[in-house]
């Protein structure tokens, strides 16, 4: 199996050419602030179209899709193939199985991906927005769970960790020069 270096990129996921693009999104599916709100206002409504429908197949729209888990969308205008949506935990200490959690979205988006035939994917700084994930730890676990998982799907050449502020790239930096 060829081994696959985690690529870093700071910027805006929303204009990246990939297969997959990762959204943090929240467990309604219904968009919100940071990058789930770019992703949506750059995709147009047909993702909301389809995440309003998921969350109506799931029966409760408030947990349409629970923290850790992941779903696929198409990714309407947006220049990627699909979008996997997937909800992070929100930080209450590190103490109610945060880091299970975080690292589930890693793990369950890059199988996914695998199942849909989605080769290249990019994924946000999850849960270290709004949610509050501290930076380093959310990295570390970021980190971990994509290069256990990239074991288990040989369909995924490509991995992409966008970071959006300078603090969360100096820390990903770091840690990829040791993988
Ligand atoms: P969460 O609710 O999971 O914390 P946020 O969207 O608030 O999600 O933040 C997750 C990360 O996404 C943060 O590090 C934030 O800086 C980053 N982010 C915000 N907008 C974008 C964007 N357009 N592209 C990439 N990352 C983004």
């Amino acid at each position: 199996m060829p081994e696959i270096k985690p690529e870093l990129l700071r910027g805006d996921i929303t204009k990246l050419d990939v297969d997959a693009v990762v959204n943090a999104a929240n467990s309604g599916l219904m968009g919100g602030g940071g990058v789930d709100g770019a992703i949506h206002r750059a995709a147009g409504p047909a993702l909301l179209a389809e995440c309003m429908e998921i969350a109506r197949a799931a029966g409760n729209r408030a947990e349409a899709c629970p923290a850790g888990e992941a779903v696929v969308t198409g990714a309407g205008n947006l220049p990627c193939k699909k979008v996997i949506h997937t909800v992070g935990p929100v930080w209450r200490g590190g103490a109610y199985g945060e880091a299970g959690l975080l690292a589930s979205c890693y793990r369950k988006s890059l199988l996914l991906a695998q199942r849909e035939g989605l080769a290249s994917i990019a994924f946000p700084n999850i849960s270290t927005g709004v949610y509050g994930y501290p930076k380093n730890k959310a990295a570390e676990t970021a980190v971990l769970s994509v290069m256990k998982t990239l074991a288990e799907t040989p369909g995924i050449t490509r991995v992409i960790f966008v970071c959006f502020d300078e603090e969360n790239l100096s820390i990903y930096r770091k840690l990829l020069a040791a993988v």
